[in-house]
């Protein structure tokens, strides 16, 4: 009996080791249940830097308002200056990937390499990032397993803008991580907006005024919003130690392991998941639905792009 008793402990161990190596994924409802003193709320942009940039750049500074970057390491390698202003003036900057790869149809190595070089476009401006937000909110156990090996965390987001499909009308009516309507005064959250689209940088004047009309008390930025948390339950996050204190490079050890799916063999890298994933992301988490519009965005020569067939149907 004793003997069996110290099996199960040891089984226990083991199982909370291995979970233990992962880091954790912060997603929206876990954003939106987070116990907070006062309705924070962070704007967070993906996908850029982009020539969008500097004038989003310029509102935030004149709503005295600071924001999270998620930037791709492919814009920030065409826009190092852009970035670099993002960073010098004060706001987040975390990792998209380099690519904007749907993660979870690359194997090991793959996703290896779309999450190192995504790190290294930042950590060789000298930016180290502490979160990295998967595309398309797409992610697995590998996904996990790499970003621990970064001192990433993964983080998603709780309100999704939908601005890569048309700006709302009100953003005091976006629907919640829980999907309903924040009562007024209440609204607080991460959003999702996207800095590739002019309308969107045009628009966050007004995403700020309805939004503090709505109930944010304050704009600050995700690890702000982390750290402000009223009551930090450890398994939350910030116990591990941050890349900044301990910022060497890991090495890829190949191989570590064979493909859990078939390996993404297309030699050109497209911003577009598999309809069949669409559907999956659609029925089990967020979905960062992103829209690239040729006619109001420049981007880098090597992004290959699909312009979407129809204004209301999602282009991914
Ligand atoms: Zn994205």
């Amino acid at each position: 009996m004793r003997n069996f008793r110290i099996l199960v402990c040891l089984f226990l161990v083991y199982v909370l080791s291995v979970h233990c190596v992962l880091a954790r994924v912060i997603g929206g409802t876990e954003m939106e249940d987070m116990p907070l003193d006062e309705n924070l709320c962070v704007l967070t942009f993906d996908d850029g830097p982009s020539i969008f940039t500097p004038q989003l750049l310029d509102t935030l500074k004149a709503h005295d308002v600071r924001a999270t970057f998620f930037m791709l390491g492919r814009m920030v390698d065409n826009y190092k200056d852009i970035a670099l202003r993002v960073e010098a003036e004060g706001h987040e900057i975390a990792s998209h990937t380099y690519a904007h790869k749907n993660l979870k149809r690359l194997n090991y190595t793959k996703q290896w390499e779309e999450i190192e070089r995504g790190y290294h476009s930042l950590t060789d401006l000298g930016i180290i990032p502490t979160f990295m937000r998967p595309p398309y909110g797409n992610y697995d156990e590998r996904t996990l397993q790499i970003a621990n090996e970064f001192g990433l965390h993964v983080v998603l987001w709780s309100i999704d803008s939908k601005d890569w499909k048309r700006l709302p009308s009100d953003y005091s009516k976006l629907a919640s991580a829980h999907g309903h309507i924040f009562a007024p005064g209440e609204m607080h959250g991460v959003f999702l907006f996207h800095d590739i689209h002019k309308r969107t940088v045009d628009d966050v004047p007004r995403v700020i005024r309805e939004l503090k009309a709505a109930g944010c008390t304050r704009f600050v930025t995700f690890g702000e919003y982390m750290a402000a948390l009223a009551d930090p339950e450890p398994p939350l996050l910030l116990t591990r130690i941050p890349r900044s204190q301990n910022p060497s490079i890991p090495v890829l050890d190949l191989p570590i392991r064979e493909s859990l799916e078939p390996q993404d063999e297309s030699p050109v890298p497209s911003l577009l998941p598999e309809k069949d994933t669409l559907h999956d992301q659609l029925q089990t988490k967020p979905q960062e639905n992103v829209q690239y519009n040729l006619k109001s965005i420049a981007l880098p020569a090597e992004t290959s792009l699909e312009p979407s067939s129809s204004k209301d149907t999602p282009s991914f």
